[in-house]
């Protein structure tokens, strides 16, 4: 019978066994799991009909691809075929950790987890749960955010339930993501690596191990990576980019999220945050906020684009495209 791409509204158990949840990977399900940099939604990377279970569950289009998670480095060769030697030094260094790399892939990863390309983006995350729960599944897990395609990437498990409840049946509790930025992607196909996207891994840190990291400025006709083309980490409200709190208007329906503040006090929700790391940890968290008080508005204050404020000004940026 057709339509079988509409979801049945299930009942969602959210719990803090990382056994119960790896149960769910092992029957082709999907669950949702605690990360350091934020919360994901898995799925075994070698079974095409439960990784389609995450694309349906978030309303994803299937061109963009998962990265895949595993507990140990001895597991990296189920997913990758081979890789060069500086990310033989990658590894040595960032993994685990908020880093992925993709490389060749293995033939056994489902070809929706790669969106149809022969490369893969593979991680281990550091986080105990995540790496216990990991563990117990014993496969590779596929597994983007685990929020509704476009909007803010979730670090709680409240916000996952708010995105998700009724469309996956199983959430593993954890603590607020760490990090709350998404994990760096670096291509590495080439006879040097370039960060596709920005993330917990600087790429001053990347380049302290392998000077020659670069920054992906063009896409090309052909994006490198393909999700990047999405409107991506969006709240309801019109994001702003400003260099100050004086260039906003403060009103009970605007918001400011930032590094400095004058005495204003009128905003409906305001955040200021002593360092970039507590901006980057608290941005969408903020954003989520913003929606549940209806705020129309939100300012962010510009960081430089050094350090961390790499990625937060690439996130800031996407969610201010509309
Ligand atoms: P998410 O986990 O939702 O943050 O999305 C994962 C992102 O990783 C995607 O949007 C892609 O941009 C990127 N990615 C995953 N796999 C690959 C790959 N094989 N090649 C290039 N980029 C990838
Ligand atoms: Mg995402």
């Amino acid at each position: 019978m057709g339509f079988s791409y509409i979801l049945q509204p299930m009942h969602t158990i959210i719990t803090t066994s990382y056994r119960t949840a790896a149960k769910f990977i092992s029957n082709n399900e999907t669950t949702a799991f605690p990360t350091e940099t934020v919360y994901g939604l898995g799925a075994n990377a070698f079974e095409s009909t439960a990784v389609k279970k995450i694309f349906i569950a978030k309303g994803r289009p299937s061109d963009n691809p998962l990265i895949v998670h595993v507990a140990e480095v001895d597991q990296i060769p189920s997913v990758a075929s081979s890789m060069p030697r500086y990310a033989e030094k990658l590894v040595e260094e960032f993994f685990p950790g908020p880093l992925t790399l993709v490389l060749p892939k293995n033939k056994k990863i489902a070809m929706n987890v790669t969106a149809g390309l022969l490369t893969v983006g593979v991680r281990i995350p550091n986080n105990p749960i995540a790496k216990k729960f990991l563990k117990e599944c014993g496969v590779p897990v596929a597994a983007p955010s685990a929020n509704i395609s476009g909007s803010p990437s979730p670090t709680t498990w409240q916000a996952v339930k708010n995105d998700l409840n009724g469309r996956i049946p199983c959430i593993l509790k954890g603590n607020p993501s760490r990090i709350g930025v998404e994990s760096t992607v670096l291509d590495c196909t080439g006879s040097a690596p370039v960060i596709l996207r920005a993330g917990g891994i600087t790429l001053e840190q990347l380049r302290k191990i392998i000077p020659a990291t670069r920054l992906q400025k063009h896409q090309g006709a052909i994006p490198k990576s393909p999700g990047l083309k999405y409107r991506h980490y969006s709240p309801f409200a019109y994001v702003f980019i400003v260099s100050s709190m004086k260039e906003t208007v403060p009103l009970k329906s605007s918001a400011y999220i930032g590094l400095h503040s004058n005495e204003n006090n009128n905003f409906g929700l305001k955040k200021i945050c002593r360092t970039e790391e507590e901006y980057a940890r608290s941005l969408f968290h903020f954003f989520r906020e913003c929606d549940k008080k209806n705020i129309e508005t939100i300012y962010c204050e510009s960081v430089s684009e050094a350090g961390i404020g790499l990625a937060i000004m690439d996130r800031i940026r996407k969610a201010s495209y509309q």
